[in-house]
């Protein structure tokens, strides 16, 4: 198979500190803490997204997000490395099945992007992805229980895998006579868009399963013009589109912010879903909002948003049938 652009725009994703540096103007003095940290977990960013950094600006949003910093290091109680129980609910042949209805599959460990945040920094992909030979065993598992409607794909991003085995999933998929739903969990289309080919969209559409896609943007500024045409073909196609996005400190903590993330969502056809409370994954914790700033920031976001703009505000909790919603009208001790 040849490779296709967005392959080798993901091959040509910047990787050194150096030159992420170097292209955004940025202070020399970044560099010895991003060498460091990177080594936690790897620098990875694509041109597509590295272009939305405005340079010179080492508060940039975007940059925070991927550049990798000293407080990495930083140890705090209660921040490990498997804060949601996934571990606990692997089903085998990468499947986690906590909520009913509703199963996920790891289709792989890889991403595009490296997000500074994910808890993917410390998951034990190499066992755990339905890629590396054992989707035989998560079909299986989803064909043995009719309770399932809709299989999530999730990762890693499991947009980063290839066409040829994006199109052999979804036909072993579509063959389960039980699900009606095909979920796709992505920040391709964000962080990638050259990713949303007419391949894929036609994979997408191409089963009788309902395409049904959740984005991942946590800013306004991630979505530029490339991103919005992509978007636009994906609606134009019938996939219906969700965006959830992570609160995090120093990216999105302020509600005119995230309220000018959902107008821009909307603009582009895409529903705000879901609000995370940051996973507390180790390496993480200068990311985290605590709960009292979150609500307070969901009652100014809900006093100048129609209701269907806002999303919902959640925390994953272990064990819990759902995602846990917090309740924002009332002020909470902090
Ligand atoms: C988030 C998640 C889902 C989907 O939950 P919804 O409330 O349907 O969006 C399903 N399975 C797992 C393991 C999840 O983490
Ligand atoms: S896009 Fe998602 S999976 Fe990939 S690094 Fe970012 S948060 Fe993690």
């Amino acid at each position: 198979m040849s490779t296709a652009p967005w392959q080798r725009e993901w091959q040509q994703a910047i990787r050194h500190p150096a030159s992420l540096l170097t292209r955004l103007g940025l202070d020399p003095s970044l560099h010895g803490p991003a060498d460091r940290a990177r080594r936690l977990f790897e620098l990875r960013v694509p041109e597509a997204y590295l272009q939305r950094i405005e340079p010179g600006n080492p508060h940039d949003p975007l940059l925070r997000q991927v550049l990798p910093v000293d407080a990495e290091f930083d140890d705090h109680p209660g921040f490990d490395n498997d804060p949601v129980g996934d571990h606990a609910s692997l089903a085998g042949g990468g499947v986690i099945h906590k909520y009913r209805g509703r199963a996920l599959l790891i289709a792989t460990g890889a991403c595009a992007i490296n997000c500074r945040y994910c808890f993917r920094r410390h998951f034990p992909y190499a066992d755990a992805n339905a890629s590396s030979g054992q989707w035989a065993q998560a079909i299986d598992y989803l064909r043995g229980d009719p309770s399932i409607s809709e299989v999530i794909l999730s990762g890693g991003d499991p947009l980063s895998l290839n066409d040829r085995r994006l199109g052999a999933l979804g036909e072993s998929l579509a063959a389960i006579p039980h699900l009606r739903r095909l979920r796709v969990h992505s920040r391709l289309p964000v962080v990638l868009p050259s990713r949303v080919d007419e391949a894929l969209l036609a994979w997408l559409t191409g089963t009788r399963l309902t395409p049904v896609m959740v984005l991942h943007a946590n800013h306004p500024n991630e979505l530029d013009e490339r991103v919005a045409e992509r978007l636009q073909r994906l609606t134009a196609h019938g996939v219906r589109l969700y965006n959830q996005t992570v609160l995090l400190r120093g990216v999105n903590d302020r509600a005119d912010t995230l309220e000018a993330l959902g107008e821009r969502l909307f603009d582009l056809g895409v529903q705000p879903y879901y609000l995370h409370l940051l996973d507390r994954v180790r390496g993480a914790a200068h990311f985290e909002v605590d709960t009292a700033t979150a609500t307070s920031i969901m009652r100014s976001l809900a006093a100048r948003t129609p209701g269907y703009l806002l999303p919902r505000l959640v925390r994953e909790v272990a064990g819990e049938p759902w995602k846990v919603p917090i309740d924002w009208t009332r002020p909470q001790p902090a």
